[in-house]
């Protein structure tokens, strides 16, 4: 990886926004808000424009993109059809955290879909994003703005500490609203297959559509089963995603304090660049009951899955850059929002478990 070019800081000042259109409409890559995490955009038509977004992350070249657009005309120009499905989907759901997969126009790059003859699209809604999307009049391939197989950026600072020198710019707006990435639905056919959780719950999708939750429940697509049927479904749920730089524990619901406790006890931390040993803890919907054992640092107090999702990524970036040993967080119940955080945090331990 080489960090070349200098990365323009840009804000979301009218003169800010016209320079990132303007690198944009050059082939540039420029990381810009969402509602959900930052993303790194290109233009999705320009096939070497979209390589430099891979080149940039190091994303294997079999993940595709999510290409976004301003409006739900413009979801024609990279998708068709567009299944009954899909229009019920987004006119309930966009602009929001919801992608629709559907088949590709085969006009679009190969590169942003992989290859595959589908393709994921979505509305984001983000008033800076909807701004430069309108302005550049060209849909915007953007995954998160991140280095792959890392924690999804909610802040411009995450962005630069991942691709500072790799990237044209960033368009700093501040935290992201929901903190977790867009729900992908596969709309291709008469019901709708969850390809990952996220921002849209389930339950909002199946009370749209009038299902039964159980039937969205039963078409799940297992993301642990190693079956191509799944690999070509949803090719980026292969790879490692989420992975911090030090081990996560997910502890039950109001079991911090003692699980972080037990691990001091057992002792044989590794030990990281910052308080050696030390254990870092996020609590959700507790207060305190037990005073924290000795090397223990509450990090984070968030007072439900919501509040978990947007600072989730956030709390992971900020103990490895406390050089903490160990994050124990005390998990949620897998149901609404709680089921994308879940999903994310056994991603984030499993990851970490093998790299430990
Ligand atoms: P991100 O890197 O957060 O932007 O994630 C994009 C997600 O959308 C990944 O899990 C991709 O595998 C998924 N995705 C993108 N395009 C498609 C597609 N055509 N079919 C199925 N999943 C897709
Ligand atoms: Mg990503």
């Amino acid at each position: 990886m080489s960090r070349r070019r200098s990365t323009e800081r840009l804000g979301t000042d009218p003169s800010s926004l016209t320079r990132a259109v303007e690198l944009l409409r050059a082939g540039g890559t420029v990381a810009l808000p969402t509602e959900t995490v930052y993303g790194l955009a290109a233009r999705a038509d320009d096939d070497d424009a979209v390589a430099r977004i891979f080149a940039a992350k190091g994303r294997p070249q079999d993940n595709p993109l999510i290409v976004h657009v301003p409006t739900l005309a413009a979801v024609a120009g990279v998708a068709e059809p567009i299944t009954p499905l899909a229009e019920e989907l987004l006119r309930t759901f966009a602009p929001g955290p919801l992608t629709v997969v559907l088949g590709a126009r085969p006009t679009l790059p190969r590169r942003v879909t992989a290859g595959l003859d589908s393709v994921a699209v979505r509305i984001p809604d983000h008033p800076v994003m909807l701004a430069v999307l309108t302005d550049l009049g060209v849909p915007l391939a953007a995954p998160s703005a991140n280095r792959s197989s890392r924690p999804s950026p909610t802040t411009a600072a995450h962005v630069l500490a991942d691709l500072d020198g790799l990237i044209d710019a960033v368009v700093d707006a501040g935290p992201t609203r929901v903190g977790l990435e867009s729900t992908v639905v596969d709309a291709r056919g008469e019901l709708p297959v969850v390809l990952r959780d996220g921002g849209v719950t389930r339950e909002q999708i199946a009370g749209a559509l009038g299902l039964d939750p159980q039937l969205l429940e039963g078409r799940t697509v297992d993301r642990t089963a190693d079956g191509p049927a799944d690999g070509v479904r949803s090719p980026g749920t292969r790879h490692p995603h989420y992975v911090p730089a030090l081990p996560v524990h997910v502890a039950a619901r109001g079991d911090g304090v003692m699980t972080a406790g037990r691990l001091m006890a057992e002792g044989d931390l590794p030990s990281g660049p910052g308080p050696r040993g030390a254990i870092g803890l996020v609590t959700v919907g507790g207060s305190m009951a037990a005073p924290l054992p000795d090397g223990v640092v509450l990090i984070g107090a968030p007072r439900d899955a919501t509040e978990l999702a947007a600072g989730l990524f956030r709390l992971l970036r900020e103990a490895e850059a406390l050089g903490l040993a160990v994050l124990v967080v005390e998990g949620v119940d897998p149901v609404g929002l709680g089921r994308a955080v879940m999903d994310r945090l056994e991603r984030a331990t499993a990851a970490s478990s093998r790299t430990a």
